[in-house]
């Protein structure tokens, strides 16, 4: 008897974990969606959803990404990865530093008029190699190439000038300035992004990621 219900015991924990493997995210918004694939993959169990061939052909008839992420080229910043998600679950924009100008407000644009994404996240990293080039170069970067213009680009930030004149520079502080002002030019963009986040139709948020922990802060 008593052995039987061990076995029943242990039926019942084995289905419990099989059941919490699974993932039903249809009630959650895209930004909860995030913050639970986050979770996972900063605690090591990501479940990779959205992965098989079945999916792929699924998203042959179209992709409905369900956000919109905004962040960093660098290698250790692959938002599907970070966020657990698969693929058709992101629309992805990267640059270094995370930054953005017509071709990637154009590609933004594109995902909130014709995807129908409904969430925006810019998503900075700590330790970032773009900020730390603008404030080592400390105003005076002297290679005239392309970097230039990403460093320029920050440098122009008013976010990091207000830094700048108040001596309170410093990476991570120049790390969340330059989030801050991703999302006010999202925010503020015309003629589309503008009208939707006016309409309430699309949702702009900032959020850092830790590349030691794996953890994303969302600036609620
Ligand atoms: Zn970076």
């Amino acid at each position: 008897m008593k052995k039987g219900l061990l076995y029943l015991a242990f039926i019942g924990v084995f289905f419990a974990c099989n059941h919490t493997d699974e993932i039903n995210e249809s009630n959650l918004t895209p930004l909860q969606k995030l913050e639970a694939g986050n979770k996972r993959f900063s605690a090591g169990k990501p479940v990779h959803p959205d992965e098989t061939l079945e999916r792929l052909r699924e998203l042959k008839k179209g992709q409905h990404p369900f956000a919109i992420v905004v962040s960093c080229s660098d290698s250790r910043v692959p938002a599907e990865l970070v966020f657990d998600q698969g693929l058709g679950d992101i629309f992805s924009i990267r640059t270094a530093g995370n930054i953005m100008g017509d071709f990637e407000l154009g590609s933004i644009e594109y995902a909130i008029e014709h995807l129908n994404c409904k969430l925006i996240v810019v998503l900075g990293h700590k330790d970032c190699g773009a900020i730390k080039a603008f404030i080592n170069s400390d105003g005076h970067y002297e290679h005239f190439d392309h970097i230039k213009k990403i460093i320029e680009y920050i440098e122009n930030e008013k976010e990091e000038k207000y830094l700048a004149s108040h001596h309170e520079l410093n990476l991570d502080k120049a790390i969340n300035a330059n989030i801050k002002h991703g999302v006010t030019a999202l925010k503020t963009s015309e003629p589309i992004l503008k009208e939707f986040y006016d309409a309430k139709k699309v949702q702009i948020i900032g959020a850092l990621y830790d590349i030691e922990t794996g953890k994303v802060t969302f600036n609620k």
